[in-house]
């Protein structure tokens, strides 16, 4: 394994031979920063591939799941968060250049499994993340951090859109 690219790997004993198949866990960190909207996988962010890669006739295809960590604003709340998550992949490494650039090379018998995980990474990067499924977000009118207790509003006694529902709502009245 190069220190300094941890994710090339060296693919000639697979090359040409059918049915060959090797197992690798990689682990490094993201080389660049990836972001979607406001969700962001910082350079640097571990980097985990577990992967399969298997002879195929016109290559060798990788599968497997790529596992780091993302940060972002709270969509509910604005504080931040993060979390780990993965995310898996299926792709074909090909011999031969692809011009539509649908499939990753083979570059003196090497793979660049980062570039895969890279790809399946950004497709799944959450768009409106939480910084947990519970949060309770901003108080609409103060602005104030559910999370951190009630606010003043809270103890308000009664909204008046739900009086106006109360008028609407049949009469608990025992009947004679
Ligand atoms: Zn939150
Ligand atoms: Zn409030």
């Amino acid at each position: 394994m190069d220190a300094v690219r941890p994710f090339v790997v060296n693919v000639a004993d697979l090359i040409h031979r059918p049915g060959a198949r090797r197992h690798e866990l990689l682990t490094g960190q993201i080389s660049e920063e990836m972001h979607v909207a406001e969700t962001v996988v910082a350079p640097n962010a571990p980097l985990e591939i577990d992967v399969v890669i298997e002879e195929a006739s016109e290559g060798v295809v990788a599968s497997g799941t790529a596992k780091t960590v993302w940060t972002a604003p709270c969509r509910r709340c604005l504080g931040p968060a993060t979390s780990v998550f993965s995310v898996e992949f299926q792709e074909l490494y090909s011999h031969h250049v692809d011009p539509e650039g649908e499939t990753y090379p083979i570059r003196h018998q090497t793979i660049d499994l980062e570039l895969v995980a890279r790809e399946a990474i950004l497709l799944d990067l959450p768009l409106a993340p939480l910084c947990s499924e519970a949060c309770r977000g901003l108080c609409p009118s103060c602005g104030a951090d559910l999370n951190d207790g009630p606010c003043p509003c809270a103890t308000v006694p009664s909204d008046h859109r739900w009086a106006a529902l109360n008028v609407l709502l049949p009469t608990t009245e025992p009947e004679h």
